[in-house]
């Protein structure tokens, strides 16, 4: 078997498109949707993550803008911020990009943001509510996988999903929407004894650890679905050209820029996985089309009643 590779570009794409036609409808009623993005710091790849946000927000309509605030700020200068933007009411969503700076208590910030304005779903009232079965705002991650799943008719119920990764940001909020999907969930981590046996079980398998490369051929059934959360900078050229051979693109890739982005899934499970996210190009395209679908819904559920 050789697995239909997803292409999350693509679906990325039509979400985006389906998020920008609703943005419009819904600024024909008055309202505009508006998304608040404190960063703290210089942190490279935060910078980038964030203007990425921001572009994907600019293309779809939704307000934007930004706090760029130095890594000095105090916790009590931060929470001020998080409490200035709660009370403005054409803020819809409020994102505190992560890593914050060390001194900075971070739960407290994420606990400060007002549940309804919680677009990256962090908040314990929205985890809570996602762990009960409620309504809630969910991590964007997450929500892209379960897209994957649902665009390539993934069945879902009654199969046996295995998830590698316990985070709050990914591994815990797939195993919930799993479950809550009628999956057989289970959620392995570092201590997991017999992780290849355990993996093997799954018809579902969501691999996010950061780990390049550590879900091999021994840990996937014949005919799995895979998903590859991962996402690691590798700069060894020997374990590149093991992972990729003589592939030009990743040959390139760390003659520019010094390092090839690679999944936590061995490229060589594509022989026994009936579906595979590559990396990139899979569950990372998801994950702001889905932040995007957040802010809207934050925007209709507060200034349209949920209409
Ligand atoms: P965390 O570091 O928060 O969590 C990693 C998890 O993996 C932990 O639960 C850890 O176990 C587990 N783990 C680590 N090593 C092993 C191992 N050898 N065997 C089994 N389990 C292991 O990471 P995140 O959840 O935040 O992210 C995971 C990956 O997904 C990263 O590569 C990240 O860059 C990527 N990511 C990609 C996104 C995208 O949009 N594509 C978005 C978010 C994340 P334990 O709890 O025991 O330590």
């Amino acid at each position: 078997m050789s697995a239909t590779i997803v292409n999350g570009a693509e679906i990325g794409k039509r979400i985006r498109a389906e998020v920008a036609a609703e943005a419009a409808a819904m600024a024909e009623r008055g309202v505009v949707p508006g998304l608040a993005v404190i960063l703290v710091g210089e942190d490279r790849a935060s910078s980038t993550y964030v203007r990425s946000k921001r572009r994907a927000c600019r293309k779809a309509g939704i307000h934007s803008e930004l706090q760029h605030l130095p890594d000095s700020i105090s916790q009590d200068e931060l929470l001020q911020r998080v409490g200035e933007l709660n009370r403005r009411d054409e803020i819809d969503g409020i994102l505190v990009q992560l890593p914050l700076p060390d001194g900075i208590d971070e739960q407290e910030i994420l606990e400060a943001i007002d549940p309804a304005k919680d677009v990256d779903g962090f908040h314990p009232i929205n985890f809570g509510r996602l762990a009960t079965g409620q309504d809630s705002f969910v991590p964007a991650t997450p929500l892209g996988i379960m897209e994957i799943l649902r665009t390539h008719d993934v069945p879902i119920e009654g199969a046996r999903a295995v998830v590698i990764g316990r985070s709050n940001i990914v591994g815990k909020p797939v195993a919930l929407l799993l479950l809550h999907s009628h999956a057989t969930v289970t959620l392995c981590h570092s201590r997991t004894r017999d992780l290849p046996l355990v993996a093997r079980e799954a018809d579902i398998l969501v691999a996010a650890t950061g780990r390049a490369a550590i879900v091999t051929p021994e840990f996937v059934k014949q005919g799995a679905a895979v998903i590859d959360v991962g996402m690691n900078a590798i700069d060894d050229e020997g374990l590149i050209r093991e992972l990729f051979g003589e592939n030009p693109d990743r040959l390139a890739d760390l003659d520019k820029k010094g390092y090839t982005l690679t999944g936590d899934v061995h490229p060589a499970v594509a022989e026994a996985a009936s579906l595979l996210t590559p990396v990139p190009g899979g569950v990372g395209p998801l994950t702001i089309a889905m932040l995007l679908k957040n802010c809207l819904r934050a925007a209709r559920l507060r200034r349209m009643g949920g209409a």
